[in-house]
């Protein structure tokens, strides 16, 4: 990508340190109801007033505090709760993995998506990334063609790949009930190894199903926003995996309160994006550093999307994954010439 509009925190503190955070969304309103423009808006004009003089080192309460008095807006929370947590762990001298208990793993698993939409494309660049193992897990986007179409597309992707990779699909809601069986019985032939989000967000009862019907394991995505949506599917009868996103559940603690939902419901966890640059991606990686496992990996593959960056030292993608940045804080530093260049 050439162009990626993110919002960047800047949160200064009394005591002179200085927290970061980001919040990002994908293709402006296309994804949800927070535009860059409106996070940047509703920040400025509403949320940051709020914070101004409360007690830095109380982020549960600065988080109760934006809930009891802003609705929705949870990417704009998740920026400002981030820049809250790398203030605390700058102050502390611990990362934010360990400010949220420590770690459990520092490598994590990367997938990648394959978006060209032609079949020798995808697979070619699949094979450079098997070979440069940079990536081992694939995702294909599907929804947009007919069925068959779809279906033909990822299972020749499949077949070329065999068992050295990990081929799943994501549907975007795209399709309705009856056209996700028959869709899903023709990916599962295949050897697709997970369904995202086939159906509608709201169809919980239509992905409880699914999840019953079918051998492969459905991943509920826009269908689980934070824990409440979590718990709801799981007291359905809902069994699969759930994508945590900071964007969705407001931030690191909303989505790990989703993630311990999930772990007491024997569901899997896979850690998604919205596209975030490399602070948002950080906070990810520090908050899925403290669960013990990623059954189904990540999606952290936001910095590797863009052909610049802002900060001092990018991510290190190496062996199928990505390491958890040191330092104290998101371990992330801005380099301030390319932020003022790429300023708006
Ligand atoms: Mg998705």
């Amino acid at each position: 990508m050439a162009c990626q509009t993110m919002v960047i925190i800047r949160m200064h503190h009394s005591d002179g340190i200085e927290g970061l955070g980001e919040g990002t969304t994908i293709g402006g309103l296309a994804y949800g109801p927070e535009s860059p423009e409106s996070i940047k808006r509703n920040i400025d004009t509403y949320l940051a007033p709020l914070l101004i003089g409360q007690p830095s080192q109380n982020i549960h309460h600065a988080r109760a505090l934006l809930n009891r008095h802003a609705r929705g807006n949870m990417i704009a929370k998740s920026a400002l709760e981030m820049a809250l947590l790398d203030a605390q762990g700058k102050r502390l001298g611990l990362s934010v993995a360990e400010l949220l208990g420590g770690v459990r793993q520092d490598h994590i698993p990367v997938l990648w998506t394959l978006a060209s939409g032609d079949t020798a494309k995808d697979i070619d660049e699949a094979m450079l990334r098997l070979e440069q193992r940079r990536h081992c897990d694939f995702k294909l986007k599907i929804g947009a063609n007919p069925v068959g179409q779809d279906v033909r597309h990822v299972a020749a992707i499949k077949e070329a790949l065999g068992d050295r990779a990990s081929v799943r699909v994501d549907v975007n809601q795209a399709w309705d009930e009856s056209t996700a069986v028959r869709g899903i019985q023709a990916l599962q032939e295949a050897g697709i190894e997970l369904i995202e989000q086939p159906i509608g967000a709201r169809e919980h009862a239509g992905l409880v199903r699914l999840a019953n019907r079918f051998n492969v394991p459905m991943l509920a995505d826009e269908a689980v926003q934070d824990a409440r949506d979590g718990l709801d599917l799981v007291c359905s009868g809902f069994s699969g995996a759930f994508a945590l996103k900071l964007a969705k559940s407001g931030g690191i603690y909303g989505a790990l309160e989703l993630a311990h939902v999930a772990q007491a419901a024997g569901i899997g966890l896979y850690g998604g994006t919205l596209l975030e640059g490399t602070i948002g991606t950080a906070a990810s990686l520090h908050a899925w550093a403290t669960l013990p496992t990623m059954t189904w990996g990540t999606e952290m593959f936001g910095p590797l999307l863009l052909q610049d960056d802002i900060v001092v030292s990018p991510l290190d993608y190496t062996e199928f994954g990505v390491s958890l940045p040191p330092g104290p804080g998101l371990g992330i530093t801005l380099d301030e010439d390319k932020l003022a260049h790429y300023a708006r």
